[in-house]
This record gives C-alpha cells, sequence and structure tokens, in this order.
C-alpha cells in the first residue's frame, strides 16, 4: 500500500517569535523534550521495520520548530536512505544550520520551508534555500498572506529561480477581495486553492485512506483536523480503518488537509511532490508569473 504519513510529536517550541503563532518563542521542558524524541525514534523505528510493506511518504508538521533538534535532523536522514520511503519531508522556518543535508539522500529528502518576515532577512533565507539548491534538496518556498508582508513576497520571488514555487497561505481570519486575490495569484498562480476554506462535508477524501495523521504515542486519525482516532499505528489496529469515505468537518481550510480532497484534483497538479508541496508542472510555468513580478519589484523594491 502507498500510504502518506503526517507526523507530529508533543515538540510545540519555537526560535522564532511570528506575532501569529500561538507556538513564538514557546520553550518545552526537558520532559516534553525527552518524550518528543523518544516518540520519534519509535516512529523511526517502525517505518524501518515497515511492519505492513508500504511505501511511505512521510511529511513531519511539528507545532514548532523540529530542525533546530537534532533528533529531527537524524530521522530526516536515517528515513531518507530507506528504500520503503519515497519522500520524507519537515516543515520548517529554515533558521538552523543545514550541513546535516549532505548526509541524506537527496532523492528522497524534501524540504517546505517558510519564509516569515521580521524574523529572519531576507538575505539570510534565500543563502539558506540557496544551501539547499547547492545540495540538490528538493523544497517549496511560502508566506502567510499577510497584506503588511506583500512586497516583501514580491521580493522574494523575483530573488527566488523560477524553478522554485512559492506558496502563499491565506492569513488566518483575513478575508480575500477580488482585487487582492489576483494580486496574491500573480506571486502564487495556485493561490486560489488558499484563499477561502473549501467546503467538505460529504465529499470524499483521500485522509482515512491514502493519508494518515500520526501523533507521539502512535495515535492516528485521518487528518490533523477531525479528532475520532481511527486505531494506534503501533499495534496495527489503524489498519482495518483504511478506505475512501466523505469528510465530517464542514469546511477544510489548511493545505495540507484539502491537499487530500478528491475533487480538487490537487494530487494530480502536487503529483510527486504532495509532501513537499511542489507542484509537477510548473517549473517552466513559475516563470511567467516572476516576470511579472521581477519587473514589479525592480520598480518598487530595490533588492537588498
Ligand atoms: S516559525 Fe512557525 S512555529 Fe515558529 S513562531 Fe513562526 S509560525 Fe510559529
Ligand atoms: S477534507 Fe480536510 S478535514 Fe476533511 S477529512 Fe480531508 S483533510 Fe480532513
Amino acid at each position: 500500500m502507498r500510504l502518506m504519513l503526517l507526523y507530529r510529536g508533543p515538540l510545540a517550541s519555537c526560535n522564532y517569535d511570528c506575532p501569529y503563532c500561538p507556538f513564538a518563542k514557546r520553550r518545552d521542558s526537558p520532559d516534553q523534550l525527552r518524550t518528543d524524541r523518544a516518540d520519534l525514534a519509535r516512529f523511526t523505528d517502525w517505518v524501518a521495520a515497515n511492519p505492513h510493506g508500504d511505501t511511505l511518504s512521510i511529511l513531519f508538521t511539528p507545532w514548532g520548530e523540529g530542525l533546530t533538534r537534532s533528533w529531527y535532523r537524524e530521522a530526516l536522514t536515517t528515513l531518507s536512505h530507506l528504500p520503503q520511503v519515497e519522500r520524507v519531508a519537515i516543515q520548517t522556518n529554515l533558521a538552523g544550520r543545514l550541513g546535516w543535508v549532505a548526509d541524506a539522500d537527496p532523492g528522497s529528502l524534501a524540504l517546505w520551508c517558510t519564509y516569515h518576515p521580521g524574523q529572519v532577512t531576507r538575505e539570510r533565507f534565500l543563502a539558506a534555500c540557496a544551501t539547499l539548491r547547492g545540495h540538490g534538496i528538493r523544497h517549496s518556498v511560502g508566506m502567510v498572506g499577510l497584506p503588511e508582508h506583500h512586497a516583501e513576497a514580491v521580493a522574494l520571488r523575483a530573488a527566488l529561480p523560477a524553478e522554485t514555487y512559492l506558496w502563499i497561505n491565506a492569513a488566518d481570519g483575513h478575508t480575500y477581495g477580488a482585487d487582492d486575490e489576483a494580486r496574491w495569484t500573480l506571486i502564487d498562480p495556485l493561490f486560489g486553492f488558499s484563499a477561502r476554506p473549501h467546503s467538505s462535508l460529504g465529499d470524499e477524501c483521500g485522509a482515512g485512506e491514502t493519508s494518515l495523521s500520526v501523533i507521539g504515542d502512535g495515535t492516528v486519525r485521518r487528518c490533523h483536523f477531525l479528532p475520532e482516532p481511527l486505531g494506534n499505528l503501533y499495534d496495527g489496529s489503524y489498519r482495518a480503518a483504511l478506505r475512501p469515505r466523505g469528510c465530517t468537518a464542514s469546511v477544510c481550510d489548511c493545505h495540507i488537509g484539502y491537499v487530500h480532497l478528491k475533487r480538487l484534483g490537487l494530487h494530480q497538479i502536487f503529483a510527486g511532490g504532495v509532501a513537499e508541496r511542489i507542484p509537477a508542472v510548473g517549473a517552466p510555468t513559475w516563470g511567467a508569473p516572476t516576470a511579472a513580478v521581477r519587473s514589479a519589484a525592480a520598480e518598487s523594491i530595490p533588492l537588498r
């Protein structure tokens, strides 16, 4: 079976201080960190043992920042070399040192990188992206579509190579009018998928069939957004629950969820890059919006 696992351990601390985030500058206690590390080791061992002979794609979606912790770097490196792992990715702010990626398999490691203006300079973030390119590590780059960050997004798009996909997430609680949506769509041609929540009640979703959410103790759910457990990873009790079914929530408004909502066709758009949010078709076409954005940036935003 081909399965995507979204893993989220207890870790909930971050080195950044984003005003829009509940995990900003939070600290985990030594006990929480020990538990997080032990849970991740157990998960990594389970993937290595692969008791059901699956082909696995794994996305780490920590509440906070994982790559500042050695155990996430080590897990990503180890998992990248396993033949049953076709992709292993993590959501990260890209603040940590990146030398460790040299030990990972660039054929399966990927990073989902978010740029947080105000927490890091654009130059430093771009330098980290260049390091990833230098090691041949697949990565997407993105930002939260806050109005006050639009100019930064334009400048980031202009500075990134055309083949790097830059996604924009709609900001929580923010409504995008047609003009607003159009200007963000110039940066991310797929922004329309994020601009509004998707009604999902009763619509068939791959979450619970080909994609699962796993938390530190092994509890398996369809996705991070529906609370009902399907079983536990480590006793195999979730297997009997894997099947196609409709969503039981009225809306789905997070990319890592609605990417599996079948009527949207996003598995086709992101074929081969669902975990790290890289569209299959794209490298040449990102150049089109990029060209417009490049000239806008050149006129209005001097690249520092
Ligand atoms: S980098 Fe991510 S986890 Fe950290 S404070 Fe910012 S939004 Fe929150
Ligand atoms: S549509 Fe969203 S909330 Fe519903 S099952 Fe899929 S991922 Fe979960």
